[in-house]
């Protein structure tokens, strides 16, 4: 990557939001669509949503969709009747809306309990490989890979399935592996009112491996470190119960 290139993309990760501007495509940076190209940009803690994104019902969501789905196949050249495809735009309606993208509407959110921390317990709990499926948001195609995520209680603790259940959650939004580090990790802050915690995700993106470069060996590791997390001591000590 040339110097200047770099450049480019780290100035674009500064950047909150990233708009497009009508008719010419370029963004609140001036980089094009065309610019940016297969860069995985970071733009925001946030999953940018419009604020009519609930204005339609699930049911009405998945017609639309069933419609836009069926419009797309057709300009590809599919034969719509065909007795294999011929539910397929209903199909995907309902797994964009009920499965893969549920985590986009607050309703999905799973309930969580805590208790208090009567076992005295003060150390680092670590809940590793989590195993999740996501999609990233600027090709559509799936994320697969592992959460590890770590809390010292403040007072309170959280049922261990609950954190799996956290990491599905934003998981199941169109995603940028460095956002859905950051959600999961600000979630838990919030509902353990600490910033003890530590979220490490290793992940597997298809739009790297199945198309595009086609590298099926690499793999892309984001962390979290918040509160007593962020000292080398505490990093050593969840790395070596994470044996990375
Ligand atoms: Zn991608």
């Amino acid at each position: 990557m040339s110097s200047l290139r770099q450049h480019k993309k780290k100035s674009i990760m500064k950047t909150d939001i990233l708009k497009q501007k009508n008719g010419n495509q370029t963004t609140t940076n001036s980089f094009s669509i065309d610019d940016i190209g297969d860069d995985h940009l970071f733009t925001g803690l946030k999953t940018p949503m419009k604020a009519d994104a609930f204005k339609l019902s699930d049911t009405e969501k998945k017609e639309r969709i069933a419609i836009l789905f069926e419009e797309i196949r057709a300009v590809m050249g599919l034969y719509l009747t065909d007795d294999s495809l011929k539910g397929t735009p209903k199909r995907v309606a309902k797994m964009y809306i009920d499965e893969i993208y549920s985590g986009l509407n607050p309703k999905n959110k799973p309930k969580v309990a805590l208790f208090d921390n009567k076992y005295q317990y003060n150390q680092m709990l670590v809940e590793k490989d989590i195993t999740f499926y996501s999609n990233c948001e600027h090709h559509f195609v799936p994320i697969i890979g592992k959460a590890h995520i770590s809390y010292i209680s403040a007072g309170k603790v959280i049922g261990v399935s609950k954190l799996n259940r956290i990491v599905h959650y934003y998981a199941q939004r169109p995603q940028v592996q460095e956002r859905l580090t950051n959600q999961i990790a600000e979630e838990l802050k919030g509902i353990l009112g600490t910033e003890d915690v530590a979220v490490i995700i290793d992940a597997k993106h298809l739009c790297v491996s199945s198309r595009g470069i086609k590298d099926d060996a690499s793999a892309t590791l984001t962390a979290f470190y918040g509160g007593i997390f962020n000292t080398s001591a505490k990093i050593a000590e969840l790395q070596n119960y994470l044996k990375l």
